[in-house]
């Protein structure tokens, strides 16, 4: 084999999610993952063919150690000297970054100043280029930045209604994220009905733990739900999605809340899990659904399915024309209750919901799951790690012939 394949790295600040992928024959070589970093329960789970091997990372826990048990394990099985560069997901790319990019200290000084925008995720991003630049230091490292793709948002979605020196002082703006899924998507779902992406016009729903909408319009991000931070839009796992702010200060100066606390009501009390009171888990909330009319499993899923379709109907104002909606992320490629609650509010924009087709559409497999009287509705499992090889492989080609 020759030196082709890419390895991808997602570092969250207690995580690191890996896969080594050959972007040419679009193989998934290896995968894994390694967990609770920074407790001395760390571990790392590497899958390679069927086999899951699973070993302890030793103090100090870290991101670097989890990445020097991934290179013996390479090197044991032959494939350290076939990885060509290391791909990186990094969350925050602000509006300096709208492609991939070759990671410099310059690219790492610029990571490092977008933290104060995403200060949970592009600080475990560069210490997961950090780890890899001291494992792989003669390979090329490239960054894929999450926002890149909605770097095409024209300024009539992407400016908020304040004043207007929050955005030019401070970057106060809609950013999006998930671009990378919605890419991937949108451009599997060109492929499904044969026309260039140029000329396609979708509206892609990545539903998992957070979720987004975005309205893709001639094959670029046109608006999009999450904004300035991943809480905008609509109701997620255990983030509210839109409030009205107002509530904010209501809990601060009314009711004593300290301003924390209410960041982390926010973000990490709400959404699924906050209506239901139960779990922030789609499957668990869909097997406690009961017909009762106080049933909070019910309300929560009857919640968020009517938000999502609220934020889908109102992107049709982005687009002059809708090739098909696309549900994608675990709960959008997996939940045929969520799917067909959602759809039932789109009537009137005509999309209907074939039950059997619906049924199919499960557990990785792609399809069309309108009926024959309906506007196109695909599920499109999403694959951020292929994008990510991809990208990366593509910025090294172009590299080289330039030289
Ligand atoms: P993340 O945003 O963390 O990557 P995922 O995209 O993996 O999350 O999505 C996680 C969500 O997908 C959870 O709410 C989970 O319950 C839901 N999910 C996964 N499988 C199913 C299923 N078979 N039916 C319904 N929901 C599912």
């Amino acid at each position: 084999m020759t030196k082709q394949l890419i390895l991808v790295i997602n570092c969250g600040s207690s995580s690191l999610k890996f896969s080594l992928i050959n972007p040419l024959s679009t193989e998934t070589i290896l995968t894994g993952l390694a967990e609770q970093l920074f407790t001395d329960k760390a571990t790392i789970k590497i899958k390679y063919k069927e086999n899951v091997k699973v070993k302890n990372i030793l103090a100090p826990y870290d991101h670097s150690l989890a990445i020097a048990i991934l290179v013996d394990e390479l090197k044991a099985l032959g494939f350290n000297d076939n990885v060509a560069a290391i791909g990186h997901r990094v969350v925050h790319g602000g509006e300096n970054y709208s492609a991939p990019t070759l990671i410099t200290d310059e690219v790492k000084k610029i990571i490092e100043s977008l933290s104060r925008l995403a200060p949970l995720h592009n600080p475990a991003n560069l210490m997961g280029i950090t780890a890899c630049e001291k494992a792989f230091e003669s390979l090329p490292q490239v960054a894929i930045f999450d926002t890149a793709f909605h770097q095409t948002l024209p300024s009539k979605a992407f400016i908020y209604g304040l004043p207007y020196e929050l955005y030019e002082k401070h970057s106060i703006r809609r950013y999006g994220f998930h671009g990378t899924s919605h890419y991937f998507v949108s451009t599997e779902a060109a492929k499904l009905i044969n026309k260039p992406i140029e000329a396609c016009n979708f509206i892609s729903a990545h539903l998992g733990n957070g979720c987004s909408i975005t309205a893709i319009k001639n094959g670029k991000s046109a608006d999009t739900s999450l904004g300035f931070t991943p809480n905008e839009g609509v109701m997620m796992g255990t983030r509210s999605g839109d409030v009205d702010s107002g509530i904010i200060f209501y809990l601060v100066n009314e009711l004593g809340y300290p301003i924390d606390d209410v960041n982390k009501i926010l973000n990490s009390k709400s959404g699924l899990l906050g209506v239901s009171g139960i779990s922030n888990d789609c499957r668990t909330l869909e097997e406690a659904m009961t017909d009762e009319p106080n049933c909070r499993a019910t309300l929560a899923l009857t919640v968020f399915s009517y938000r999502i379709a609220k934020v889908i109907a109102s992107y049709t104002a982005s687009l002059s024309e809708l090739d098909g909606i696309i549900f994608t992320g675990g709960i959008g490629e997996n939940s045929m209750l969520v799917r067909k609650m959602v759809i039932s509010h789109l009537q009137i924009l005509n999309f209907h919901i074939d039950d059997e087709r619906n049924e199919q559409a499960r557990f990785g497999q792609s399809g069309n799951i309108a009926a024959n009287n309906s506007r196109s509705c695909w599920v499109i499992p999403t694959n951020e790690e292929f994008v990510i090889a991809e990208q990366t492989q593509q910025l090294l080609s172009l590299n080289n012939e330039g030289e």
